[in-house]
Protein backbone atom coordinates (compact mmCIF):
# COMPACT_ATOMS: atom_id res chain seq x y z
CA UNK A 1 0.00 0.00 0.00
CA UNK A 2 1.89 3.25 -0.90
CA UNK A 3 0.42 7.39 -0.88
CA UNK A 4 -0.54 9.30 -3.52
CA UNK A 5 3.01 11.31 -3.36
CA UNK A 6 4.54 8.14 -4.10
CA UNK A 7 2.57 7.31 -7.17
CA UNK A 8 1.16 4.15 -5.84
CA UNK A 9 -2.43 3.33 -5.31
CA UNK A 10 -3.93 3.78 -1.70
CA UNK A 11 -7.05 1.59 -2.73
CA UNK A 12 -8.34 -0.34 -5.93
CA UNK A 13 -11.99 0.97 -5.52
CA UNK A 14 -13.32 3.84 -3.41
CA UNK A 15 -17.05 3.32 -2.83
CA UNK A 16 -18.81 6.81 -2.60
CA UNK A 17 -21.92 6.11 -0.12
CA UNK A 18 -22.29 3.72 2.36
CA UNK A 19 -25.82 2.92 1.56
CA UNK A 20 -27.13 -0.34 0.89
CA UNK A 21 -25.76 -0.27 -2.72
CA UNK A 22 -22.24 0.73 -1.84
CA UNK A 23 -22.02 -1.81 1.48
CA UNK A 24 -23.14 -4.29 -1.07
CA UNK A 25 -20.53 -3.57 -3.56
CA UNK A 26 -17.74 -3.17 -0.76
CA UNK A 27 -18.69 -6.93 0.39
CA UNK A 28 -18.58 -8.37 -3.34
CA UNK A 29 -15.15 -6.78 -3.59
CA UNK A 30 -13.56 -7.96 -0.76
CA UNK A 31 -14.38 -11.74 -1.57
CA UNK A 32 -12.03 -11.01 -4.56
CA UNK A 33 -9.19 -9.06 -2.15
CA UNK A 34 -10.11 -5.78 -3.32
CA UNK A 35 -9.12 -3.10 -0.92
CA UNK A 36 -12.26 -0.81 -1.06
CA UNK A 37 -12.71 1.87 0.99
CA UNK A 38 -16.15 3.14 1.66
CA UNK A 39 -16.65 6.93 1.91
CA UNK A 40 -20.05 7.78 4.16
CA UNK A 41 -20.83 11.69 4.44
CA UNK A 42 -22.95 11.03 7.32
CA UNK A 43 -21.43 10.11 10.34
CA UNK A 44 -24.35 8.19 12.06
CA UNK A 45 -26.63 5.12 10.32
CA UNK A 46 -29.75 6.85 9.24
CA UNK A 47 -32.85 6.86 11.38
CA UNK A 48 -35.50 6.78 8.61
CA UNK A 49 -36.92 3.71 7.22
CA UNK A 50 -37.57 3.99 3.72
CA UNK A 51 -37.53 0.32 2.32
CA UNK A 52 -39.64 -1.92 4.06
CA UNK A 53 -38.77 -5.67 2.07
CA UNK A 54 -36.88 -7.79 -0.39
CA UNK A 55 -37.36 -9.15 -3.28
CA UNK A 56 -37.24 -12.71 -4.40
CA UNK A 57 -33.83 -12.19 -7.29
CA UNK A 58 -32.11 -9.80 -3.65
CA UNK A 59 -32.85 -12.82 -1.41
CA UNK A 60 -31.32 -14.58 -3.65
CA UNK A 61 -28.08 -12.97 -4.30
CA UNK A 62 -27.91 -13.08 -0.20
CA UNK A 63 -28.32 -16.75 -0.42
CA UNK A 64 -25.62 -16.82 -2.95
CA UNK A 65 -23.23 -15.16 -0.77
CA UNK A 66 -24.56 -17.30 2.37
CA UNK A 67 -25.91 -13.93 3.79
CA UNK A 68 -29.69 -14.79 3.89
CA UNK A 69 -29.38 -16.55 7.48
CA UNK A 70 -28.89 -13.35 9.12
CA UNK A 71 -31.18 -11.60 6.94
CA UNK A 72 -33.85 -14.48 7.75
CA UNK A 73 -33.51 -13.60 11.33
CA UNK A 74 -34.05 -10.27 11.13
CA UNK A 75 -36.93 -10.32 8.60
CA UNK A 76 -40.82 -11.88 7.54
CA UNK A 77 -41.29 -14.19 4.87
CA UNK A 78 -44.54 -13.39 3.33
CA UNK A 79 -46.59 -13.81 -0.08
CA UNK A 80 -48.93 -11.23 -0.68
CA UNK A 81 -50.54 -9.52 -3.63
CA UNK A 82 -50.36 -5.99 -3.86
CA UNK A 83 -47.36 -4.72 -5.47
CA UNK A 84 -48.34 -4.13 -8.54
CA UNK A 85 -50.10 -0.53 -8.37
CA UNK A 86 -51.44 -2.00 -5.24
CA UNK A 87 -53.81 -4.41 -6.80
CA UNK A 88 -54.27 -7.04 -4.12
CA UNK A 89 -54.19 -10.16 -6.30
CA UNK A 90 -52.73 -13.80 -5.15
CA UNK A 91 -49.33 -14.03 -5.01
CA UNK A 92 -48.70 -16.37 -8.29
CA UNK A 93 -47.52 -20.38 -8.28
CA UNK A 94 -44.59 -21.54 -10.22
CA UNK A 95 -42.19 -19.06 -9.65
CA UNK A 96 -38.86 -19.24 -11.15
CA UNK A 97 -37.27 -19.67 -7.75
CA UNK A 98 -36.26 -21.62 -4.86
CA UNK A 99 -37.26 -18.54 -2.57
CA UNK A 100 -41.15 -17.64 -3.88
CA UNK A 101 -41.60 -15.13 -0.86
CA UNK A 102 -40.90 -11.27 -0.03
CA UNK A 103 -38.90 -11.10 3.06
CA UNK A 104 -40.34 -7.96 4.78
CA UNK A 105 -37.03 -5.91 6.43
CA UNK A 106 -36.73 -2.86 7.72
CA UNK A 107 -33.86 -0.53 5.20
CA UNK A 108 -32.06 0.67 8.51
CA UNK A 109 -31.37 -3.50 8.97
CA UNK A 110 -30.40 -4.10 5.51
CA UNK A 111 -28.27 -1.55 5.89
CA UNK A 112 -27.16 -2.52 9.39
CA UNK A 113 -26.01 -6.59 8.42
CA UNK A 114 -24.53 -5.35 4.88
CA UNK A 115 -22.38 -3.22 6.86
CA UNK A 116 -21.57 -5.83 9.53
CA UNK A 117 -20.92 -8.30 6.20
CA UNK A 118 -18.59 -5.74 4.43
CA UNK A 119 -16.47 -4.79 7.87
CA UNK A 120 -16.13 -8.51 8.45
CA UNK A 121 -14.59 -8.66 4.71
CA UNK A 122 -12.32 -6.14 5.38
CA UNK A 123 -13.84 -3.43 4.03
CA UNK A 124 -12.38 0.08 4.71
CA UNK A 125 -15.61 2.07 6.19
CA UNK A 126 -15.32 5.93 6.86
CA UNK A 127 -18.25 7.71 8.24
CA UNK A 128 -18.35 11.03 8.09
CA UNK A 129 -16.32 11.20 5.24
CA UNK A 130 -18.03 13.47 2.52
CA UNK A 131 -16.71 13.68 -1.35
CA UNK A 132 -16.18 17.23 -3.06
CA UNK A 133 -14.26 16.95 -6.16
CA UNK A 134 -12.81 14.44 -8.36
CA UNK A 135 -10.62 13.70 -11.08
CA UNK A 136 -9.51 10.45 -13.04
CA UNK A 137 -6.76 10.16 -15.73
CA UNK A 138 -5.94 6.71 -17.22
CA UNK A 139 -4.57 4.66 -14.47
CA UNK A 140 -6.14 5.98 -11.97
CA UNK A 141 -8.91 8.54 -10.07
CA UNK A 142 -8.67 10.99 -7.40
CA UNK A 143 -11.01 11.71 -4.79
CA UNK A 144 -10.83 14.80 -2.92
CA UNK A 145 -12.96 15.10 0.67
CA UNK A 146 -14.71 17.87 2.02
CA UNK A 147 -11.99 17.65 4.85
CA UNK A 148 -9.46 18.29 2.40
CA UNK A 149 -8.45 14.70 1.95
CA UNK A 150 -7.36 13.51 -1.31
CA UNK A 151 -7.61 9.38 -2.00
CA UNK A 152 -6.50 8.00 -4.92
CA UNK A 153 -7.17 4.47 -6.67
CA UNK A 154 -7.89 2.66 -9.45
CA UNK A 155 -11.46 2.80 -9.78
CA UNK A 156 -14.71 4.69 -8.16
CA UNK A 157 -17.78 4.15 -7.99
CA UNK A 158 -20.70 6.06 -7.07
CA UNK A 159 -23.33 4.85 -4.84
CA UNK A 160 -24.45 8.28 -3.34
CA UNK A 161 -28.02 8.30 -3.90
CA UNK A 162 -30.14 10.27 -5.94
CA UNK A 163 -28.65 13.32 -5.84
CA UNK A 164 -24.80 11.98 -6.85
CA UNK A 165 -22.32 13.89 -6.29
CA UNK A 166 -20.15 11.91 -8.29
CA UNK A 167 -22.86 11.66 -11.18
CA UNK A 168 -22.79 15.50 -11.21
CA UNK A 169 -18.81 15.44 -10.83
CA UNK A 170 -18.59 13.27 -13.96
CA UNK A 171 -20.82 14.89 -16.32
CA UNK A 172 -23.46 12.48 -16.50
CA UNK A 173 -26.60 13.58 -17.66
CA UNK A 174 -29.84 12.54 -15.75
CA UNK A 175 -32.79 12.88 -17.90
CA UNK A 176 -36.30 11.88 -17.06
CA UNK A 177 -39.29 14.13 -15.19
CA UNK A 178 -38.99 16.11 -12.06
CA UNK A 179 -41.18 15.27 -8.88
CA UNK A 180 -44.94 16.14 -9.38
CA UNK A 181 -46.40 14.78 -6.31
CA UNK A 182 -44.55 14.59 -2.44
CA UNK A 183 -45.94 12.20 -0.03
CA UNK A 184 -44.59 12.54 3.67
CA UNK A 185 -43.48 9.31 5.42
CA UNK A 186 -42.82 9.25 9.54
CA UNK A 187 -42.74 7.03 12.72
CA UNK A 188 -44.83 8.67 15.78
CA UNK A 189 -47.10 7.44 18.38
CA UNK A 190 -50.40 7.72 18.22
CA UNK A 191 -53.99 8.12 20.77
CA UNK A 192 -56.70 6.86 18.18
CA UNK A 193 -57.95 2.86 19.15
CA UNK A 194 -56.00 0.60 16.41
CA UNK A 195 -59.87 -0.23 15.33
CA UNK A 196 -60.38 3.12 14.53
CA UNK A 197 -56.74 3.59 12.36
CA UNK A 198 -58.03 0.54 10.58
CA UNK A 199 -61.73 1.49 9.57
CA UNK A 200 -60.02 5.04 8.43
CA UNK A 201 -57.42 3.45 6.32
CA UNK A 202 -59.82 0.66 4.54
CA UNK A 203 -62.10 3.81 3.20
CA UNK A 204 -59.24 6.14 2.54
CA UNK A 205 -57.70 3.52 0.69
CA UNK A 206 -60.32 2.97 -1.42
CA UNK A 207 -59.30 5.86 -3.59
CA UNK A 208 -56.36 7.20 -2.11
CA UNK A 209 -53.63 4.99 -2.91
CA UNK A 210 -50.46 7.01 -1.46
CA UNK A 211 -51.97 7.10 2.19
CA UNK A 212 -51.07 4.24 4.85
CA UNK A 213 -51.18 4.44 8.59
CA UNK A 214 -49.63 1.04 10.07
CA UNK A 215 -47.93 -0.10 13.40
CA UNK A 216 -44.01 -0.98 13.79
CA UNK A 217 -42.14 -2.66 15.98
CA UNK A 218 -43.55 -4.88 18.54
CA UNK A 219 -46.39 -3.45 19.81
CA UNK A 220 -44.39 -0.57 21.36
CA UNK A 221 -47.21 1.86 20.01
CA UNK A 222 -45.19 3.53 17.07
CA UNK A 223 -46.90 3.87 13.89
CA UNK A 224 -45.85 4.23 10.28
CA UNK A 225 -47.76 7.28 8.58
CA UNK A 226 -47.59 7.35 5.26
CA UNK A 227 -49.79 10.76 3.95
CA UNK A 228 -49.85 13.36 0.66
CA UNK A 229 -47.85 16.27 0.88
CA UNK A 230 -49.54 19.66 0.53
CA UNK A 231 -47.14 20.81 -2.46
CA UNK A 232 -43.84 19.61 -4.18
CA UNK A 233 -40.96 21.59 -1.26
CA UNK A 234 -37.94 23.24 -3.03
CA UNK A 235 -35.93 20.91 -0.75
CA UNK A 236 -36.64 17.14 -0.43
CA UNK A 237 -33.50 17.39 2.08
CA UNK A 238 -35.42 19.32 4.49
CA UNK A 239 -37.59 17.51 6.71
CA UNK A 240 -41.30 18.14 7.02
CA UNK A 241 -42.40 19.53 10.22
CA UNK A 242 -44.77 17.73 12.52
CA UNK A 243 -47.72 20.31 11.89
CA UNK A 244 -47.37 19.51 8.28
CA UNK A 245 -48.27 15.87 8.69
CA UNK A 246 -51.27 16.56 11.01
CA UNK A 247 -52.63 19.13 8.56
CA UNK A 248 -51.98 16.24 5.95
CA UNK A 249 -53.59 13.93 8.14
CA UNK A 250 -56.93 16.21 8.65
CA UNK A 251 -56.92 16.65 4.80
CA UNK A 252 -56.63 13.52 3.79
CA UNK A 253 -58.08 11.44 6.45
CA UNK A 254 -60.93 13.54 8.05
CA UNK A 255 -58.63 13.19 11.47
CA UNK A 256 -55.22 13.06 13.08
CA UNK A 257 -55.63 10.12 14.87
CA UNK A 258 -53.97 11.96 17.63
CA UNK A 259 -50.32 11.71 16.23
CA UNK A 260 -47.60 12.93 18.46
CA UNK A 261 -44.05 12.56 19.99
CA UNK A 262 -42.65 11.49 16.11
CA UNK A 263 -39.36 9.68 16.10
CA UNK A 264 -38.32 11.24 12.61
CA UNK A 265 -40.23 12.71 9.96
CA UNK A 266 -39.14 12.63 6.11
CA UNK A 267 -40.78 13.32 2.48
CA UNK A 268 -40.12 11.51 -0.51
CA UNK A 269 -41.18 12.36 -4.69
CA UNK A 270 -42.13 11.01 -7.60
CA UNK A 271 -39.30 12.14 -9.57
CA UNK A 272 -38.11 9.31 -12.32
CA UNK A 273 -34.27 9.99 -14.11
CA UNK A 274 -32.16 7.85 -15.46
CA UNK A 275 -28.33 8.40 -15.47
CA UNK A 276 -27.37 8.95 -19.41
CA UNK A 277 -24.37 6.95 -18.70
CA UNK A 278 -23.09 4.21 -15.51
CA UNK A 279 -19.33 4.16 -16.88
CA UNK A 280 -17.34 7.31 -17.52
CA UNK A 281 -13.75 5.86 -17.73
CA UNK A 282 -12.71 4.54 -14.21
CA UNK A 283 -15.56 5.51 -12.10
CA UNK A 284 -19.10 3.80 -12.50
CA UNK A 285 -22.28 4.65 -11.01
CA UNK A 286 -24.96 2.61 -8.96
CA UNK A 287 -28.10 2.21 -7.33
CA UNK A 288 -29.81 5.68 -7.04
CA UNK A 289 -27.01 7.61 -8.13
CA UNK A 290 -28.09 5.96 -11.31
CA UNK A 291 -31.72 5.55 -11.01
CA UNK A 292 -34.73 7.41 -9.42
CA UNK A 293 -38.09 6.78 -9.41
CA UNK A 294 -41.19 6.40 -6.54
CA UNK A 295 -41.33 3.58 -4.67
CA UNK A 296 -44.05 1.32 -5.98
CA UNK A 297 -43.77 -1.59 -5.61
CA UNK A 298 -40.77 -1.60 -3.49
CA UNK A 299 -38.09 -2.33 -6.71
CA UNK A 300 -35.16 0.66 -5.58
CA UNK A 301 -32.93 -1.03 -2.71
CA UNK A 302 -33.69 -4.26 -5.31
CA UNK A 303 -32.25 -2.51 -8.24
CA UNK A 304 -29.27 -1.45 -6.61
CA UNK A 305 -28.15 -4.28 -4.26
CA UNK A 306 -28.43 -6.06 -8.03
CA UNK A 307 -26.38 -3.14 -9.72
CA UNK A 308 -23.71 -4.12 -6.87
CA UNK A 309 -23.95 -7.76 -7.84
CA UNK A 310 -23.69 -7.32 -11.45
CA UNK A 311 -20.63 -4.70 -11.04
CA UNK A 312 -18.47 -6.21 -8.12
CA UNK A 313 -17.09 -9.18 -9.98
CA UNK A 314 -16.08 -7.23 -13.16
CA UNK A 315 -14.44 -4.67 -11.25
CA UNK A 316 -12.66 -7.68 -9.49
CA UNK A 317 -11.74 -9.35 -12.78
CA UNK A 318 -10.20 -6.05 -14.26
CA UNK A 319 -8.25 -5.64 -11.02
CA UNK A 320 -6.81 -9.07 -11.66
CA UNK A 321 -6.28 -8.59 -15.17
CA UNK A 322 -8.07 -11.12 -16.44
CA UNK A 323 -10.81 -9.31 -17.72
CA UNK A 324 -11.89 -9.76 -21.13
CA UNK A 325 -12.34 -6.58 -23.89
CA UNK A 326 -15.85 -4.81 -23.08
CA UNK A 327 -16.28 -6.87 -18.97
CA UNK A 328 -16.58 -3.49 -17.28
CA UNK A 329 -18.71 -2.12 -20.35
CA UNK A 330 -20.93 -4.57 -20.26
CA UNK A 331 -22.46 -3.48 -16.58
CA UNK A 332 -23.80 -0.70 -18.22
CA UNK A 333 -25.22 -2.68 -21.05
CA UNK A 334 -26.41 -5.22 -18.69
CA UNK A 335 -27.98 -2.74 -16.08
CA UNK A 336 -29.54 0.48 -17.89
CA UNK A 337 -32.33 -1.61 -19.45
CA UNK A 338 -33.04 -3.29 -16.03
CA UNK A 339 -33.60 0.18 -14.79
CA UNK A 340 -35.29 1.84 -17.62
CA UNK A 341 -37.76 -1.03 -17.66
CA UNK A 342 -38.32 -0.53 -13.92
CA UNK A 343 -38.95 3.43 -14.53
CA UNK A 344 -41.40 2.58 -16.85
CA UNK A 345 -43.07 0.10 -14.66
CA UNK A 346 -43.50 2.85 -12.07
CA UNK A 347 -44.39 5.38 -14.23
CA UNK A 348 -47.34 3.09 -15.10
CA UNK A 349 -48.17 2.71 -12.05
CA UNK A 350 -48.06 6.12 -10.98
CA UNK A 351 -51.02 6.64 -13.47
CA UNK A 352 -52.80 3.88 -12.28
CA UNK A 353 -53.29 5.34 -8.89
CA UNK A 354 -53.84 8.70 -9.50
CA UNK A 355 -57.28 9.87 -8.10
CA UNK A 356 -59.27 10.62 -11.40
CA UNK A 357 -61.81 8.79 -12.69
CA UNK A 358 -59.82 7.76 -16.09
CA UNK A 359 -56.87 6.45 -14.29
CA UNK A 360 -59.52 4.51 -11.39
CA UNK A 361 -61.63 2.75 -14.43
CA UNK A 362 -57.94 1.72 -16.24
CA UNK A 363 -57.04 0.46 -13.05
CA UNK A 364 -59.85 -1.37 -12.49
CA UNK A 365 -59.62 -3.10 -15.84
CA UNK A 366 -56.03 -3.98 -15.11
CA UNK A 367 -57.49 -5.70 -11.73
CA UNK A 368 -60.10 -8.00 -13.78
CA UNK A 369 -56.72 -8.62 -15.98
CA UNK A 370 -55.01 -9.84 -13.37
CA UNK A 371 -57.73 -12.35 -12.45
CA UNK A 372 -55.80 -14.21 -15.35
CA UNK A 373 -52.81 -15.93 -13.80
CA UNK A 374 -50.38 -15.13 -16.81
CA UNK A 375 -51.21 -11.68 -16.25
CA UNK A 376 -50.65 -11.92 -12.49
CA UNK A 377 -47.38 -13.67 -13.13
CA UNK A 378 -45.74 -11.39 -15.92
CA UNK A 379 -46.65 -8.11 -13.49
CA UNK A 380 -45.16 -9.99 -10.53
CA UNK A 381 -42.13 -10.96 -12.79
CA UNK A 382 -41.47 -7.38 -13.44
CA UNK A 383 -41.77 -6.33 -9.80
CA UNK A 384 -39.46 -9.12 -8.46
CA UNK A 385 -36.73 -9.19 -11.34
CA UNK A 386 -37.48 -12.57 -12.17
CA UNK A 387 -37.73 -11.88 -14.97
CA UNK A 388 -34.97 -9.99 -16.06
CA UNK A 389 -32.54 -11.56 -19.07
CA UNK A 390 -29.18 -10.54 -19.95
CA UNK A 391 -28.87 -10.35 -23.87
CA UNK A 392 -25.87 -12.56 -24.20
CA UNK A 393 -27.08 -13.54 -27.62
CA UNK A 394 -29.89 -16.45 -28.95
CA UNK A 395 -29.60 -19.18 -27.12
CA UNK A 396 -31.46 -21.59 -24.35
CA UNK A 397 -34.12 -19.91 -22.74
CA UNK A 398 -32.14 -19.81 -19.53
CA UNK A 399 -29.44 -17.59 -21.47
CA UNK A 400 -28.77 -14.41 -19.76
CA UNK A 401 -31.07 -15.29 -16.86
CA UNK A 402 -30.23 -15.75 -13.30
CA UNK A 403 -30.39 -19.14 -12.26
CA UNK A 404 -32.59 -20.63 -9.62
CA UNK A 405 -31.43 -22.34 -6.27
CA UNK A 406 -31.16 -26.52 -7.24
CA UNK A 407 -30.32 -28.87 -4.85
CA UNK A 408 -27.43 -31.30 -6.24
CA UNK A 409 -26.18 -34.27 -4.31
CA UNK A 410 -24.09 -32.55 -2.57
CA UNK A 411 -26.04 -29.68 -1.21
CA UNK A 412 -27.60 -27.16 -3.30
CA UNK A 413 -26.03 -24.69 -5.86
CA UNK A 414 -26.27 -21.13 -4.27
CA UNK A 415 -24.06 -23.20 -0.92
CA UNK A 416 -21.26 -23.82 -4.01
CA UNK A 417 -21.06 -19.99 -5.08
CA UNK A 418 -20.33 -18.11 -1.64
CA UNK A 419 -16.62 -17.10 -2.68
CA UNK A 420 -17.94 -15.24 -5.81
CA UNK A 421 -16.53 -17.10 -8.70
CA UNK A 422 -17.85 -18.50 -11.67
CA UNK A 423 -19.33 -22.01 -11.91
CA UNK A 424 -19.12 -24.78 -14.19
CA UNK A 425 -22.59 -26.89 -13.01
CA UNK A 426 -21.49 -30.18 -15.33
CA UNK A 427 -24.04 -33.19 -14.98
CA UNK A 428 -22.04 -35.05 -18.14
CA UNK A 429 -18.52 -35.39 -16.16
CA UNK A 430 -16.65 -34.97 -19.25
CA UNK A 431 -16.14 -31.15 -19.56
CA UNK A 432 -13.30 -29.38 -18.01
CA UNK A 433 -12.49 -25.52 -17.22
CA UNK A 434 -8.85 -26.21 -17.37
CA UNK A 435 -6.41 -23.46 -17.77
CA UNK A 436 -9.71 -21.10 -15.83
CA UNK A 437 -9.57 -22.69 -12.46
CA UNK A 438 -8.50 -19.75 -10.56
CA UNK A 439 -11.56 -17.95 -11.89
CA UNK A 440 -14.14 -20.92 -12.24
CA UNK A 441 -15.31 -23.58 -9.86
CA UNK A 442 -16.16 -27.37 -11.58
CA UNK A 443 -18.79 -29.19 -10.16
CA UNK A 444 -19.86 -32.26 -11.80
CA UNK A 445 -22.81 -33.21 -9.89
CA UNK A 446 -26.33 -34.12 -10.60
CA UNK A 447 -30.08 -32.28 -9.87
CA UNK A 448 -33.42 -33.56 -10.91
CA UNK A 449 -34.53 -30.18 -10.82
CA UNK A 450 -31.82 -29.37 -14.30
CA UNK A 451 -32.98 -30.81 -17.74
CA UNK A 452 -29.98 -29.11 -19.19
CA UNK A 453 -26.17 -31.11 -19.55
CA UNK A 454 -24.08 -28.47 -18.01
CA UNK A 455 -24.13 -24.94 -17.65
CA UNK A 456 -21.92 -21.80 -17.27
CA UNK A 457 -22.44 -19.66 -14.31
CA UNK A 458 -20.98 -16.07 -13.80
CA UNK A 459 -20.06 -14.93 -10.52
CA UNK A 460 -23.51 -13.08 -10.11
CA UNK A 461 -25.72 -16.62 -10.90
CA UNK A 462 -26.46 -15.44 -14.37
CA UNK A 463 -26.58 -18.27 -16.88
CA UNK A 464 -23.34 -17.99 -19.29
CA UNK A 465 -23.68 -20.81 -21.27
CA UNK A 466 -25.90 -24.02 -21.55
CA UNK A 467 -24.62 -27.38 -23.33
CA UNK A 468 -22.34 -30.35 -23.45
CA UNK A 469 -19.65 -29.12 -26.30
CA UNK A 470 -16.34 -28.41 -24.70
CA UNK A 471 -15.16 -26.02 -27.35
CA UNK A 472 -18.39 -24.23 -27.24
CA UNK A 473 -18.02 -24.05 -23.83
CA UNK A 474 -13.69 -22.51 -23.95
CA UNK A 475 -15.59 -19.95 -26.30
CA UNK A 476 -17.87 -18.62 -23.24
CA UNK A 477 -15.02 -19.40 -20.81
CA UNK A 478 -12.82 -16.77 -22.64
CA UNK A 479 -15.89 -14.38 -23.63
CA UNK A 480 -16.74 -14.05 -19.92
CA UNK A 481 -13.55 -14.78 -17.72
CA UNK A 482 -10.36 -13.75 -20.23
CA UNK A 483 -7.40 -15.83 -21.53
CA UNK A 484 -6.88 -18.78 -19.86
CA UNK A 485 -4.19 -19.21 -17.66
CA UNK A 486 -2.76 -21.89 -15.41
C1 LIG B 1 -40.67 5.88 1.10
C2 LIG B 1 -39.73 4.99 0.37
C3 LIG B 1 -39.96 3.63 0.40
C4 LIG B 1 -39.13 2.78 -0.28
N1 LIG B 1 -39.40 1.45 -0.27
C5 LIG B 1 -38.63 0.60 -0.95
C6 LIG B 1 -38.89 -0.80 -0.92
O1 LIG B 1 -39.82 -1.28 -0.26
N2 LIG B 1 -38.06 -1.60 -1.63
C7 LIG B 1 -37.02 -1.10 -2.34
O2 LIG B 1 -36.31 -1.88 -2.99
N3 LIG B 1 -36.73 0.20 -2.36
C8 LIG B 1 -37.50 1.07 -1.69
N4 LIG B 1 -37.21 2.40 -1.70
C9 LIG B 1 -36.02 2.88 -2.42
C10 LIG B 1 -34.76 2.72 -1.58
O3 LIG B 1 -34.91 3.36 -0.33
C11 LIG B 1 -33.56 3.28 -2.35
O4 LIG B 1 -33.62 2.81 -3.67
C12 LIG B 1 -32.24 2.86 -1.71
O5 LIG B 1 -32.03 3.50 -0.48
C13 LIG B 1 -31.06 3.18 -2.64
O6 LIG B 1 -29.89 2.77 -2.02
P1 LIG B 1 -28.50 3.43 -2.43
O7 LIG B 1 -27.47 2.80 -1.55
O8 LIG B 1 -28.32 3.36 -3.90
O9 LIG B 1 -28.67 4.98 -2.07
P2 LIG B 1 -28.94 5.64 -0.65
O10 LIG B 1 -29.69 4.73 0.24
O11 LIG B 1 -29.52 6.98 -0.94
O12 LIG B 1 -27.50 5.82 -0.03
C14 LIG B 1 -26.60 6.77 -0.52
C15 LIG B 1 -25.59 7.07 0.56
O13 LIG B 1 -24.59 7.95 0.04
C16 LIG B 1 -24.27 8.93 1.01
N5 LIG B 1 -23.73 10.10 0.30
C17 LIG B 1 -24.40 10.98 -0.49
N6 LIG B 1 -23.56 11.89 -1.00
C18 LIG B 1 -22.32 11.60 -0.53
C19 LIG B 1 -21.05 12.17 -0.71
N7 LIG B 1 -20.86 13.25 -1.48
N8 LIG B 1 -20.00 11.62 -0.08
C20 LIG B 1 -20.15 10.51 0.71
N9 LIG B 1 -21.36 9.92 0.91
C21 LIG B 1 -22.43 10.45 0.30
C22 LIG B 1 -25.59 9.19 1.71
O14 LIG B 1 -25.37 9.73 2.99
C23 LIG B 1 -26.19 7.79 1.76
O15 LIG B 1 -25.84 7.09 2.92
C24 LIG B 1 -38.03 3.29 -1.01
C25 LIG B 1 -37.78 4.65 -1.03
C26 LIG B 1 -38.62 5.50 -0.35
C27 LIG B 1 -38.37 6.97 -0.37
Amino acid sequence: MGTEETGEFMFDVIVVGGGPTGMMLAGELRLHGAHVVVLEREPQPPKVVRSLGLHVRSIEVLDQRGLLERFLAHGQKFRRGGYFAGIDKPWPDRMDTAHGYILGIPQTSTERLLTEHATEAGADIRRGSELVGLSQDEVSVIAELADGTRLRSRYLVGCDGGRSTVRKLAGVGFPGEPARYETLLGVMELTAAPQEVAAVMTEVRKTQLRFGVGPVGDGDGLYRVVVPAGGVSEDRAVPPTFEEFQQQLWATAGTDFGVHSPRWLSRFGDATRLAERYRVGRVFLAGDAAHVHPPLGGQGLNLGLQDAFNLGWKLAAALHDWAPDGLLDSYHAERHPVAATVLDNTRAQTELIALESGPRAARRLLAELMDFEEVNRYLIEKITAISVRYDFGQGHHLLGRRMRDVELKRGHLYGLMHRGRGLLLDQTGRLSVSGWTDRVDHIVDVSEELTVPALLLRPDGHVAWVGDDQQELCTQLLRWFGVAGN
